[in-house]
């Protein structure tokens, strides 16, 4: 066996304990938190934790080194999508070795890369640090990157901001620059019901979302003329994905509401498209709609959003994490990450971490041995790079 293929015994035990807790969304985060925040204090690091309003969950946000301005963030969520309804062969929140693999929920999205970071922490520690090194471990990434605004908050707010950040997503340790950008939208249509037999006296809440919803692929052509061949595919889209409403044949549905999301590129204004559709809905269809029942109405919802991420491959930074990870190809991902958020705030931010989003979100979510071991080789270069 080679050393790329053998898991250190730190690494197994920072990855098994982090993979125990449920840290599904719906979850508490706190207990991992806690574990991660302990660790940190046995190495004689100080954390903050940002608590949500409820202080069911919690950022933790950590630097070492100098103090001051500058230096490199390290950055991953610590929540995990739901394993509901999902085929698992081994315990989803246990850590099961086999054949060179890591399994368990979360294991590449994105647990692997931060048991790599605790793993390197005390290499950080001990090294003469010429720069600051920051720790933002985020929740609630996977239901909009909700958690990690207050943690860009405390960043703003302080005066020892990272000049760059690295977010550990699972890209195969293939440096990314750039992804789209994203809003999640619910509309929903107050009709007017009645029975079925007296139908043009009641407001059809379904048949005036369909006319929306007609809208909406309507606006998804003209996107396709603004094409960035980076990214897959190189246009805006825009979909609905989640619809209901009506209660039985013989009533003029009352309500009906829909979910959609734009993904959209870099540089481009997602609320032109929204304003154009809430025109639509506003000017032309609620006169109609109201005229049968003054009641009528149509309301958007804002769901989500992140900002799109677009930083320089030909900047110093991307050519100094080239150089770390020992990659030279720079692409872009189809996900989305709390970078954009980031780079918002003046760090620039790349996206580099183990394991495939390949494997993310499934079951039998798994990390390869190799990929973690490459991480850590990263984080070594890197701290190699931070040390006088
Ligand atoms: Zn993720």
């Amino acid at each position: 066996m080679s050393d790329s293929d053998t898991l250190s015994c730190e690494l197994r035990a920072h990855l098994s304990q982090l993979l125990a807790f449920d840290t599904t969304s719906r979850e508490s985060n706190l207990a991992l938190i806690d574990a991660i925040a302990d660790y940190l204090a046995k190495l004689g690091i100080e954390s903050t934790q940002i608590y949500n309003d409820e202080r069911t969950k919690a950022n933790l946000y950590a630097r070492l080194g100098p103090s001051g301005n500058g230096g490199v963030m390290l950055s991953g969520h610590t929540d995990v999508v739901p394993v509901d309804g999902q085929d698992w062969s081994v315990e989803p929140f246990k850590f099961t070795e086999s054949d060179g693999k890591c399994y368990g929920r979360g294991s590449a999205d994105m647990k692997g890369f931060l048991a790599c970071v605790l793993t390197a922490l005390p290499k950080f520690v001990q090294a003469n640090l010429r720069m600051p090194l920051h720790l933002a471990f985020s929740y609630d990434e996977e239901v909009g990157c909700l958690g990690v605004r207050s943690l860009v908050d405390h960043l703003n707010a302080s005066l020892e901001k990272p000049a760059m950040c690295i977010i550990g997503e699972p890209t195969s340790m293939q440096p990314v620059y750039g992804h789209k950008g994203k809003v999640g939208m619910r509309c929903k249509v107050h009709g007017h019901a009645c029975h079925s037999a007296y139908a043009p006296s009641g407001v059809n809440a379904i048949e005036y979302a369909a006319k929306l919803i007609g809208k909406i692929t309507e606006l998804t052509e003209p996107l396709k003329a603004q094409c960035d061949e980076r990214f897959e595919p190189p246009y805006s889209t825009l979909q609905t994905g989640v619809i209901y409403g009506g209660s039985a044949l013989n009533i003029v549905p009352q309500y009906c509401q829909f979910d959609m999301e734009m993904r959209y590129l870099p540089k481009m204004e997602a609320s032109t498209t929204f304003h154009a559709l809430e025109q639509y809905a506003h000017e032309t269809l609620l006169p109609a709609m109201q005229k049968v029942h003054e009641s009528a109405r149509i309301e958007f919802e804002s769901l989500s959003a992140y900002p799109p991420l677009l930083t320089d491959p030909q900047s110093e930074f991307a050519n100094w994490l080239r150089q770390w990870s020992e990659s030279s190809e720079f692409g872009t991902v189809a996900f989305g990450t709390e970078g954009g958020l980031f780079d918002e705030a003046g760090i620039a931010t790349l996206v580099c971490g183990p394991g495939s989003m390949d494997q993310g979100h499934k079951s039998d979510e798994f990390v390869s041995v190799a990929q973690l071991n490459r991480c850590l080789a990263m984080l070594d270069n890197l701290c190699h790079w931070m040390s006088l």
